[in-house]
């Protein structure tokens, strides 16, 4: 196993619904929550059981924030089948046991002053980690942050707190801007073009990352994205997250890339869409 990951029996600290659906998991696990950076995740078996034979395979999910000092570590799940339902049933002092932390990060473009980060749905939590490591580091931050429905928004009070202007989407409109978080961008570029030093950081459901890769292109902004395929050993071993890269980026060994070893971030443009 690569250095710097770890597998570890992880004490679970709290695990309480933020939002319809949506629950907040906060793990004790030091070291996980020393190393890790953001864009990165952990591989989680979903139930406290050890010997547990269902649901079988691990599940990934995007850190959302770490505390060092205290040795833990949280994420955001949204309830969707068999894994998320189990996590959903797992209460404080119960332990999981939890693998990272895993894959690649997000980083710095050479000239960068504003980030804007692009959200859709579970797609945001990730993006609030590295936006608040990015205002730490004195960068201008932006945040779109996109869901369907109110119900379903998390982590806006985060956002604010962390004094990154947020700005909301919902496609029904029962809170901020009416229609997709790619629509309010380029709503807000027409009014105001971004300036040099502008890139965008993208994480959400595939048909929101390539509308944004594309308004990327338009406005010739470097970007990242964070894919959150559907994957199962997250060691790059069962080839079962993998993406088809594009243009310099691909070379003959690696015009296939695994999402949960060389990603999960990608330049944006390296990745093909379907
Ligand atoms: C790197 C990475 C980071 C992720 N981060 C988060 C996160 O922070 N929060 C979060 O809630 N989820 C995240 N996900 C997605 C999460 O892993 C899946 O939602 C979870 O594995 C579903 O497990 P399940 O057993 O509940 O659902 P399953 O029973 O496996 O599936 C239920 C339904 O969800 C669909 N589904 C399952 N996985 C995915 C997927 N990856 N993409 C699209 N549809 C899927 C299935 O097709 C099915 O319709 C991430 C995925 C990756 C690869």
């Amino acid at each position: 196993m690569e250095m710097g990951i770890v597998q570890r029996r992880s004490r679970v600290v709290s695990n309480r619904a933020i939002a319809r659906d949506h629950f907040q998991l906060s793990l004790y696990a030091p070291e996980i929550s020393k190393k890790t950076r953001p864009g990165q995740f952990v591989h989680i078996r979903c139930t406290p059981e050890q010997d547990a034979t269902f649901p079988l395979l691990r599940r990934p999910f995007s850190i959302y924030d770490a505390d060092p000092k205290r040795g833990t570590f949280d994420l955001i799940y949204k309830v969707v089948g068999t894994g998320t339902e189990s996590l959903r049933d797992v209460v404080a002092g119960q332990e999981l046991d939890v693998l990272g932390p895993l894959g690649t990060q997000f980083t710095v473009p050479s000239g960068l002053k504003r980030a804007i980060l692009v959200g859709g749905g579970v797609g945001i939590p990730p993006l609030y980690f590295w936006g608040k490591d990015l205002k730490r580091r004195k960068f201008i931050v932006d945040a779109f942050l996109g869901v369907q429905t109110k119900d379903y928004l998390i982590c806006a009070d985060a956002f604010q707190k962390a004094k990154i202007t947020t700005h909301i989407s919902t496609d029904d409109g029962s809170v901020g801007f009416r229609g997709f978080v790619t629509e309010a961008i380029e709503q807000q570029f027409r009014r105001h073009p971004p300036t040099p030093g502008t890139a965008l950081y993208i994480c959400g459901p595939t048909p929101m990352m390539k509308a944004a890769t594309k308004l990327a292109e338009r406005w010739s902004l470097p970007a990242q994205v964070s894919l959150e395929e559907r994957m199962g050993c997250a060691m790059g071993v069962c080839m079962g997250c993998i993406v088809e890269i594009a243009g310099p980026h691909a070379t003959a060994h690696k015009k296939y890339q695994r999402v949960c070893t060389e990603g999960p971030v990608f330049p944006a443009e390296a990745v093909v869409w379907r």
